[in-house]
């Protein structure tokens, strides 16, 4: 059998589930991965067998391109061969000629299955006085190696890699239903959302302009996070709503206690992305809140926000420290370096850290809320991202929807 350079990825938590699950999972994985090469425009052939998925091809431009979907642990170039001892430990050789160094600690680490003839002891043993053969001084160190190979003698073929590229790990996009998510100009959001999305869940934005009230940058930085965003889900729109609450900001000002005016807007935010869920067959409202952050995020005001909604809120920022989030988001590309003026000018001087539900409802009556809602959901723009593009729907098409 001939030596060639193939990927190999490795599959988090599949073993968690049903055989019925694990094969939905893989499914919707395999179609995952094969936007993602369509996408990046390269040609590819998948072969996959119990459980094991290997993609020949260009290996270095489809590890780059797959380690960034959803699902998958890690990604080994690898080499693959015959499966006996000998055909293996050649390509083990090959492999280690370019690393390995005489005095350096080494390990070889030999998986067998369905293969007879031999035990995966044996086959170590065999792949380690191959490589002793050709490049000999390395020290036996199975704990605390600098150069390790894998191998693996499969029925289908031999496997050998030296390399695990670490990919995002996660749930296959499109396993763990439909969210809204409420996205804007700043860093924790985009995370919030990436990290749902790394989870299973496929997203729907919710972006609230609130024109005038918002700093000139912030509105195109939250388009930029959805186009952003919609890169780590290959050949899958992510729709962007965009809502004016300019209106709604001018009721507050004209009517309510200013100080509760950030606790107003989130409550407000998050009904105008209920109603698009209830819309959109969207499950939940994901958003960037995280724990102390800023005023409207103590317990006490996140249980007034809370209770704006039926719909659960989801928010898996709560407990990350800012510099996790911006490491994070420096990753995923939504960390803008100088992301222009992006002030809210409707928080007020000193904002509530503290308040009351009947406070708070009592001080929302004084607008006329559902008239108010109602106007900002039907003059929502609809905007899709899509494979790093984003634009506007028209409202003919968004009618024929
Ligand atoms: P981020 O938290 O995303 O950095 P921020 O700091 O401007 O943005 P916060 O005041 O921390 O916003 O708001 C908490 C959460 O409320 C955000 O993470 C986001 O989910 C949501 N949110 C805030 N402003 C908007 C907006 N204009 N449109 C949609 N959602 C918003
Ligand atoms: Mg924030």
């Amino acid at each position: 059998m001939m030596e060639k350079r193939t990927v190999m990825l490795r599959i988090g938590e599949l073993w968690l589930k049903s055989e019925p699950v694990k094969k939905q999972f893989m499914k919707t994985l395999l179609r995952n991965v094969r936007a993602a090469l369509d996408v990046a425009g390269l040609s590819y052939e998948i072969e996959e067998f119990r459980g094991r998925v290997l993609i020949h091809g260009d290996a270095g431009q489809i590890a780059a391109a797959v380690s960034r979907v959803f699902g998958i642990v890690d990604v080994s170039i690898c080499t693959t061969c015959g499966n006996t001892p000998e055909e293996i430990g050649k390509a083990a050789v090959s492999l280690a000629k370019e690393k390995l160094k005489p005095g350096m600690r080494f390990a070889v680490r030999a998986k067998r299955q369905f293969v007879k003839g031999f035990t995966s002891q044996q086959l170590a043993a065999a792949v380690a006085d191959a490589v002793w053969n050709e490049i000999p001084g390395f020290v036996v160190d199975l704990d605390n190696p600098e150069y390790e190979i894998f191998v693996e003698a499969r029925e289908y073929g031999g496997i050998v890699y030296d390399d695990r590229i670490p990919a995002q790990g996660g749930l296959p996009l499109g396993t763990a239903g439909r969210s809204a998510v409420l996205l804007s100009a700043g860093i924790d959001s985009p995370v919030a959302a990436w990290l749902m999305m790394r989870r299973g869940v496929v997203l729907s934005g919710v972006f609230a302009d609130a024109g005038r009230w918002a700093g000139p940058a912030t509105r195109g930085l939250a388009l930029d996070n959805a186009r952003i965003l919609s890169t780590w889900s290959p050949g899958r729109a992510f729709p962007l709503w965009v809502v004016p609450v300019e209106k709604f900001l001018d009721a507050v000002y004209a009517s309510c206690d200013t100080h509760y005016t950030c606790l107003f807007c989130k409550r407000f935010m998050m009904r105008v992305a209920d109603k698009i869920a209830a819309n959109n067959r969207l499950e939940g409202i994901v958003s960037g809140e995280n724990l102390g952050q800023v005023a409207s995020q103590t317990l006490q005001n996140m249980k007034v926000i809370t209770a704006s909604v039926e719909t659960p809120i989801l928010r898996p920022l709560l407990t990350y420290d800012k510099e996790e989030i911006v490491g994070i988001a420096r990753k995923i590309g939504t960390y803008h370096e100088s992301p222009g003026d992006t002030t809210c000018h409707a928080v007020p001087k000193k904002p509530a850290t503290r308040s009351d539900s009947e406070k708070i409802c009592s001080e929302e009556g004084r607008m006329d809320l559902e008239a108010l809602l109602d106007e900002a959901v039907a003059s929502a723009e609809l905007w899709i991202a899509k494979d790093g593009e984003i634009y506007q729907k028209e409202r003919r098409e968004l009618v024929a929807d």
